[in-house]
């Protein structure tokens, strides 16, 4: 595992070790703790003629490159309203019926801690037309530089965009494949 402690945080033994890659044990007083993986979402956000909503990060990691609105869903929370509300943090809008599309796992760096995620995807189709649906948003300024549509129909649609995360890719490929 990359998240390594030096010592146990409840008995300050040096001792702890990671186990199985997945838990720190402590064989001095006996503590356990998981290092299981984080829900996350995305809205992958179309109108009529495949045009997809980007954003372009504010922050690391993969600052500068292109992700679609989402971000961890908290404690307590449902997937489906987790979207919803990252969206009208980010973009500030209240999207309508997000539909399940699909899950990948992605790895998220951020301040030197490796949080592993089960990102879960959904699509938004749009009534109207994305360059309208942009001129209604306001970018998250700590997390959104600025908002960007593509045209998403085929494989090398993709594979030149400068996407941030390959759960992303992966998404995008699978919605190709489902809608194409
Ligand atoms: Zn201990």
């Amino acid at each position: 595992m990359k998240n390594d402690f030096n010592m146990c945080p409840m008995c300050a033994s040096k001792k702890i070790e990671c186990r199985e890659n997945k838990k720190w044990v402590c064989p001095d007083c006996g503590f356990d703790l998981y290092c299981n993986v984080a829900s996350a979402v995305g809205a992958l956000i179309y109108d009529d003629e495949k045009n997809v909503l980007f954003e372009v990060r504010a922050k690391d990691p993969a600052k500068g490159r292109l992700a679609i609105p989402g971000g961890f869903v908290n404690f307590d929370e449902r997937a489906e309203e987790a979207v919803i509300r990252e969206c009208r943090e980010e973009i500030g809008v209240e999207v309508q019926n997000p539909e399940f599309l699909c899950t990948y796992p992605n790895t998220y760096l951020y301040k030197n801690i490796e949080y592993k995620t089960c990102d879960i995807f959904f699509t938004v189709k749009l009534k109207g037309s994305m360059s309208d649906f942009i001129k209604k948003l306001s970018a998250e300024k700590s997390e959104v530089v600025s908002f960007e549509c593509h045209k998403v129909t085929c494989n090398s649609d993709i594979e030149r965009l400068p996407l941030a995360f390959e759960s992303t890719v992966n998404t995008l490929k699978k919605w190709i494949g489902v809608e194409g």
